[in-house]
């Protein structure tokens, strides 16, 4: 059971002592009257409305000025685009069973992309972060991810508790591959488990892992890594709620700093191999509200905190207290703490920046991107620069989806608006506000929208009252569940 502190967050039972909110209980139906579709918001505006047809010269004068406009600290992506097999779940941009000739080409490319666009970021800006992605960049070898590392770092600092991490399918984990990336600098970890469930993981192409996931987790511990992250999925097939909450209570026995449950998202008009998945038989939506509920209840009676809908940390976890702190924030990773996120610039197939004025995001095709990086070019596929009013609305969901609140007597400060020009602008959003408010999701007192614990849950619908370009035709989203 959880309950609702004076803050508006979820916690377990156990709180301080006085006055106490009543309980809140995740419910089907609240979940059955919220799921929709929409954005997740791992940007704003989301990745569909970029657009082609940029200037190199555009481009790399977004990338230099970002060293006078936002957050100075740097966060390095790197998308390692390879996988030995296709996942039917998989919603990632990968290329399955390439040869080794071809990753060595790919590092290069690698090498040469941080050539072009490196001295263009100032030498003093601290890097807080560097996150490897994919794909599975634990399947490349530990001497080129180390190679990239280093390179990222040359005449660079590292900020205080900076994180080097990586994305990792513990099938391909070993005791030694760990200690080589402890030793290569990595100090934060992601194992992506989806299940305990064999058969689950045999439906969808995925096996178990050989070491059993908490010996996986303990011995990240025991070799230094912090914040470890399980990620599960609900929502394929064989998953039913009664297996998914063993499969919640096998995570909390193997001890994870941090869990992501993602909903699956079932997209077959954009990852063909998904289609597989509709003959093995895929959970109905109310098999998948209760497993998110049995998720919630879960982890909550565990101690650990809701982080948004879908991650979950022990309280002493950096994202928790980042949560508490109002330092909480959110980048195409999912979330993340300001301290370690600063401006995004990413490199390899795929990968997109998130700067302060906009985003640029790289071609897909793996061998495209190497062939323009050979070439000399930039392996710029799309782009976007953020209006004032985007960045705007870009803070206000931010906002709600990170602090759970909007202070209209605050929120324009970074763009210079005035309360009166931020209330004209969020008026539309403002008036969509009374259902929430009939269902305390909300409060609001002409001020200050504060989100409630159950509207926490409900907090990518919040947001969608306060986004301009919801309902523009440019793409196809997953539902909120
Ligand atoms: S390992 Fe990850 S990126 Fe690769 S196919 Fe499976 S889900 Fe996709």
């Amino acid at each position: 059971m959880v309950e609702i502190r004076p803050d508006g967050y979820l916690s377990p039972m156990a709180q301080p002592s006085g006055r106490r909110e009543p309980p809140f209980s995740l419910t089907a139906d609240f979940l059955r009257k919220y799921d929709v579709p929409g954005p997740r918001y791992t940007s704003y505006p989301p990745a569909p409305h970029f657009r082609t047809g940029w200037a190199p010269s555009e481009i790399l004068s977004l990338v230099e000025r970002s060293n006078s406009t936002g957050d100075r600290n740097l966060s390095f992506y790197v998308h390692i685009p390879f996988c030995p097999k296709q996942c039917l779940f998989c919603g990632c941009t990968t290329e399955i069973g390439k040869p080794g000739s071809a990753v060595v080409a790919y590092f290069a490319a690698l090498s040469e992309e941080m050539d072009q666009i490196l001295p263009l970021l100032d030498e003093n800006r601290p890097v807080s972060q560097i996150h490897f992605g994919g794909g599975t960049p634990n399947a490349a070898p530990v001497k080129h991810l180390a190679e990239v590392v280093q390179r990222l770092l040359r005449g660079r600092k590292l900020s205080d508790r900076a994180e080097i991490a990586i994305e990792c399918d513990p099938n391909l984990v070993t005791f030694k591959k760990l200690a080589e990336l402890r030793e290569a600098g990595f100090n934060r970890i992601s194992f992506g488990l989806q299940d305990f469930d064999k058969t689950v993981l045999d439906s969808v192409n995925r096996g178990f892992p050989r070491i059993e996931p908490v010996d996986l987790i303990g011995e990240a511990h025991r070799l230094g890594f912090t914040g470890v992250n399980l990620d599960l999925i609900y929502g394929l097939p064989h998953q039913t709620p009664v297996s998914f909450a063993q499969t919640v209570q096998r995570t909390i026995s193997a001890k994870p700093d941090r869990v992501a449950t993602f909903s699956y998202a079932h997209v077959p008009w954009a990852k063909d191999h998904q289609k597989t998945l509709e003959s093995k038989g895929l959970p109905d939506a109310e098999a998948k509200i209760a497993m998110t509920v049995a998720a919630f209840e879960g982890f909550s009676d565990a101690g650990y905190h809701p982080i948004g809908m879908d991650h979950y940390a022990l309280p002493d976890d950096e994202l928790a207290l980042a949560q508490e702190s109002g330092q909480l924030h959110r980048n195409f990773q999912g979330y993340c703490s300001k301290r370690t996120t600063g401006q995004v610039v990413s490199f390899g197939a795929s990968a997109i920046s998130q700067l302060h004025e906009g985003y640029i995001q790289n071609v897909k095709e793996s061998s495209r991107y190497v062939e323009l990086v050979e070439g000399g070019s930039l392996p710029v596929e799309r782009a976007y620069i953020l209006t004032r009013d985007e960045r705007f609305t870009r803070d206000v969901i931010n906002s709600i989806m990170c602090q759970g609140r909007l202070d209209l007597r605050e929120i324009g400060g970074a763009e210079g608006m005035t309360e009166s020009e931020v209330k004209d602008r969020l008026a539309p959003g403002l008036e969509g506000l009374d259902s929430f408010l009939a269902d305390g999701l909300c409060t609001f007192d002409g001020n200050l929208l504060s989100v409630t614990a159950s509207g926490h849950l409900a907090v990518r619908n919040l947001a969608f009252l306060f986004d301009p370009l919801l309902g523009a035709s440019e793409g196809r989203y997953s539902r909120t569940v």
